[in-house]
């Protein structure tokens, strides 16, 4: 019996196995194949796959990652920014985008590499121009990202395509959560086990639904596509070596290392 109120987790991972690709329901430590994809009415198949057998991959390709900037207000005061009247809006590319376990490869053309632990909106449906009231329709579920960023080049170019828009700059995952409300969560960000960051969503200064609005004012958001909400305070740097890992309660954990560029 499904109890008023309460919400069983499904995660959605897109993974690859002896060379195929694919998505299942995590179910502990297994996949459940899901036939289809999960931007439609899907079945699980019932063929379990072990998930130390797989490799988790990107949970989503999307065509364009959106962030926004500077909507939590402790952090826009840690780098000296006021909060801005209207949302700071961004893209990352889709080649900016790895997933749970990929390596950050340093840029050559940065001193300074900051993490930014955020939570990621996954859209489910072809949209624009949505109102408020129907955000949530157009909501597949939520992953944790981390919104590399080169802060020496972001401070000294004027927009910031490489700055945030760098290979590698996007690790999402590790699975999408489907059924899960996203407007109280605990955001954290560990380096080496060290806790860097820590905030609450609840801290946004523009909630989801604003967000969304805004952005499909402007453009048409595909299935797939990424909307990143913002960081809370407690940026810092990365270096080579370094193993930095998002949380977000009710989601999951998302970790990468830093190498050197080859
Ligand atoms: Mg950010």
């Amino acid at each position: 019996m499904i109890n008023e109120g309460q919400r069983q987790p499904v995660r959605i991972a897109r993974f690859s196995i002896d060379g195929n690709v694919g998505f299942g329901v995590v179910e502990d430590d297994a996949l459940d194949v899901i036939k289809g994809h999960p931007f439609a009415e899907f079945e699980r198949s019932g063929q379990k796959v072990p998930l130390d057998k797989v490799r988790l991959l990107p949970p989503v390709l999307p065509n364009k990652v959106v962030g926004v900037g500077r909507n939590y207000a402790e952090h826009a005061a840690e780098l000296g920014n006021a909060v801005p009247d209207v949302p700071v809006t961004f893209f990352k590319p889709s080649t900016s985008v790895i997933g749970p376990g990929d390596p950050i490869a340093y840029p050559s053309f940065s001193q300074e590499v900051h993490h930014e632990a955020e939570l990621a909106v996954v859209i489910g449906r072809m949209c624009r121009e949505v109102p408020r009231e129907r955000v949530k329709d157009v909501i597949l579920g939520y992953t944790c990202a981390n919104d590399v960023t080169a802060r020496d080049v972001q401070q000294r170019e004027k927009q910031w395509a490489r700055a945030k828009g760098f290979d590698g700059s996007c690790p999402l995952g590790p699975w999408v959560e489907t059924e899960l409300d996203p407007a109280d969560l605990t955001i954290q960000c560990t380096v080496n086990g060290e806790q860097r960051q820590l905030g609450r969503t609840s801290d946004m200064v523009r909630p989801i639904e604003d967000l969304i609005v805004h952005i499909t004012e402007a453009m048409t958001l595909l299935p797939g596509d990424v909307i990143l909400t913002g960081t809370p305070a407690g940026v810092g740097p990365l270096n080579v070596g370094d193993e930095v890992a998002v949380t977000i309660e009710g989601i999951g954990t998302l970790t990468n290392k830093v190498i050197k560029r080859g």
